[in-house]
């Protein structure tokens, strides 16, 4: 658990000790709700430590085997502290499973037996929502941009919005998955987001998630979520509101996922994603539809560069150590463009 704002919450740290305790507010409310309750006096040391160290600005590392309680014991003090301080607080986890359990079930759980009116949501990247501009769009260029088959599934998620079945216009709630680049083709993206300007602005998924995220008090995160947001605050930008606490879950995959973002990675695969989305060898692509013969010749040249690159005989070891990259700098931008 990182602090990022040292407060003072003996209040907070009061009510999570009489959260836990024989006969609180957990015992009362398992009881009145029917469900078995057990004292765990892990789960109190746990989440008073945790308390404590909101208090104090602290950071805190628990290891905490099954059984103990994790989630209860570090939501209780989290939110509490929270709204006793007029922040929020961010809860990343690694896998969706906890993310989904904390969302529908725990926190719930917690806002009914606290008795406070608090709003959490689960943030998802951009990336993750339907673009109705960029569908619109998608749909006119039809055939020129797409094959047969990915045209159906383009059309298949156009009958969805138009007639208005999506709830949230994430990709995950849709049955049938599409193929990345029909996804990759229709999703919102900060480059290609004329935001106010857009004739969907109001209806826009990825705007009403984005206010309902700025309205919260607890957001549930994934591990990459956050870090690839860290990586781009140290760019100036943002995808996260202001918070005062994190919590990471699951933290033994952490590691991994931080270098992921905060490195740098290149694969061939990702040069060809990115040229085929403007150019594939079938003739398809915006340079096509463009007709931009300069264009087409250079995406080729790219395309080309980048299998000679990634061939294993153009591979040569450097002996200098490699400079860091630029998205490690610790520069914390005093405004942040939101994304
Ligand atoms: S506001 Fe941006 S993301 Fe939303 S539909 Fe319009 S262009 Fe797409």
């Amino acid at each position: 658990m990182i602090s990022l704002d040292p407060v003072l919450t003996p209040q907070a740290a009061q009510t999570t000790d009489q959260f836990f305790e024989s006969g609180g507010l957990l015992e009362t409310h398992c009881t009145a709700e029917e469900i078995n309750f057990e004292l765990r006096p892990q789960q109190q040391k746990m989440a008073r430590a945790i308390a404590d160290a909101a208090s104090f600005g602290q950071h805190l590392v628990v290891e905490a085997g099954t059984g103990v309680g994790k989630s209860f014991a570090y939501l209780v003090p989290q939110i509490l502290t929270a709204l006793e301080h007029e922040t929020r607080c961010v809860i990343a986890t690694y896998t969706i499973t906890l993310q989904e359990q904390l969302i529908h079930k725990d926190i719930p759980f917690v806002r009914k037996a606290l008795d406070r009116d608090f709003k959490a949501v689960m943030v998802k990247g951009r990336s993750n929502y339907l673009c109705l501009l960029r569908l619109q769009r998608a749909r006119r260029s039809g055939s020129d941009l797409l094959e047969p088959e990915r045209e159906k599934q383009l059309d298949a998620i156009s009958t969805l919005a138009n007639n208005k079945q999506l709830v949230d216009g994430s990709l995950q709630e849709l049955d049938e998955q599409p193929d990345h680049q029909v996804w990759g083709s229709i999703c919102a993206e900060h480059g290609n987001c004329t935001g106010k300007r857009c004739p969907f602005y109001k209806e826009c998924y990825f705007m009403i998630a984005r206010q309902e995220m700025m309205d919260a008090q607890v957001l549930v995160v994934n591990h990459s979520l956050f870090f690839s947001e860290l990586a781009l605050r140290a760019e100036g930008a943002a995808i996260l509101p202001p918070y005062g606490y994190v919590v990471f879950d699951e933290a033994h995959q952490m590691e991994q996922v931080a270098s992921g973002h905060l490195g740098i990675r290149l694969s061939l695969y990702m040069v060809e994603y990115w040229i085929n989305r403007i150019h594939s060898d079938k003739r398809r692509g915006i340079l096509a539809v463009l007709k931009d013969g300069k264009g087409t010749f250079m995406a080729d040249q790219v395309h080309e560069a980048a299998e000679t690159f990634s061939s294993p005989s153009a591979i040569t070891l450097n002996s200098e150590p490699p400079k860091p990259s630029s998205a490690y700098s610790h520069r914390r931008p005093s405004k942040p463009t939101f994304r």
